[in-house]
């Protein structure tokens, strides 16, 4: 039985840091565990013009010590508003994607974009930019259930008329998604998240409500899980980690009209080891959470390693304020401490679990 495990550091390719105290909270269990992640725009106000995104990123990288060689990638938020000049200002800053909210889907999305069709020139300039396209992919207004399903139709299009466009399909939760993106061009790829590979609806609302795992896309269906799972460790490059943790202080969690997000980033490499071992599929582990995103970013791969051994833990039941995923849960996979090693151990590297 494997009883350590050393893999390439994650790339976190779909994160909320959110700003102020709550960043300085939450940014020190992503940057232990991955290398680099994709970071939101939602931020309030959003990520707009090359200026935003240069204090956003300046505000992360204050918080970081040095031995976390921990790299944000930035997003800028496509508005209505946004012009192809916008997209050529973030690339000089130094952008690695553009997310598109519909109006009104999740957190912060209020100003989202009605008409995706509006924005063609947009999608155009960032086809020639090389920035890629992030997706929340939910039809507003359409029952809860069935929102992914409802979009699946604009990404075809999209995919169709922008050939050359790299699009990722945020946090899919349907099998109806996978089959989309499996049958499109390998310049479509969807992430996943780790709690939609692990509960479904049932998890929110099937006994007692649980509002720590109401997320947007809500969960869904078992067989929806199965088709995630299914995805997420079968080694193809599609699917690729996007934790999604989406941290909300626990009073705007357990209220009357609680806030959509589970905060997954101090749990992150634990609960995929758990799920993935659990799968049979622990050797795809990696590929899952380090290599498929970078491949499709055309990021180099990162060359920090981390280690997890076999050691029974309870997550605690809250970080800073924040309930994380599973708090509470006994893993059986512990992050090793000191665990983060560089380049120099690059060729000691095998790229699988060792015994
Ligand atoms: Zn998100």
């Amino acid at each position: 039985m494997t009883s350590n495990l050393r893999i390439r550091k994650a790339d976190d390719m779909h994160i909320h840091l959110r700003q102020g105290e709550l960043l300085a909270k939450v940014l020190p269990h992503t940057a232990s565990q991955c290398a680099r992640a994709l970071v939101m725009p939602n931020t309030t106000p959003p990520i707009v013009t090359a200026d935003d995104l240069n204090n956003y990123r300046n505000s992360i990288q204050k918080l970081l010590k040095t031995e976390d060689a921990f790299v944000p990638l930035m997003t800028f938020r496509v508005m209505p508003t946004t012009t192809p000049a916008m997209v050529k200002d973030h690339k000089r800053a130094g952008a690695t994607a553009g997310k598109l909210y519909p109006e009104g889907v999740t957190t912060n999305s209020e100003g989202g974009v009605k008409d995706l069709q509006t924005l063609y020139p947009v999608y155009k300039a960032m086809e020639e930019e090389g920035l890629v396209l992030c997706l929340h992919g939910e039809v507003p207004g359409v029952f809860s259930l069935d929102r992914e399903t409802a979009f699946l139709e604009t990404l075809r299009t999209l995919a169709k008329d922008f050939p050359k466009l790299k699009i990722v399909l945020e946090h899919a939760t349907t099998a109806d998604a996978i089959d989309t993106v499996l049958k499109l061009s390998a310049n479509v790829a969807a992430t996943l998240t780790a709690h939609h590979l692990r509960i479904t609806l049932d998890d929110v609302i099937g006994d007692k409500l649980n509002p720590h795992v109401f997320c947007k896309p809500i969960a869904k269906r078992p067989a929806d899980r199965d088709a995630l799972l299914k995805a997420a460790t079968s080694g193809n490059p599609k699917f690729f980690l996007g934790s999604d943790s989406a941290p909300h202080p626990v009073e705007s969690k357990e209220c009357a009209c609680g806030a959509a997000g589970v905060y997954t980033a101090p749990v992150l490499l634990p609960v995929l080891a758990e799920t993935f071992e659990s799968a049979g599929h622990l050797d795809k582990l990696e590929s899952f959470t380090s290599r498929f995103g970078a491949e499709f970013y055309r990021l180099p791969l990162n060359e920090q390693y981390i280690e997890l051994h076999r050691e029974s833990w309870t997550v605690e039941n809250q970080y800073g304020g924040v309930v994380p995923f599973m708090a509470g849960h006994r893993f059986a996979w512990k992050l090793s401490s000191a665990s983060s090693s560089s380049k120099a151990n690059k060729t000691k590297q095998t790229a699988k679990s060792s015994a």
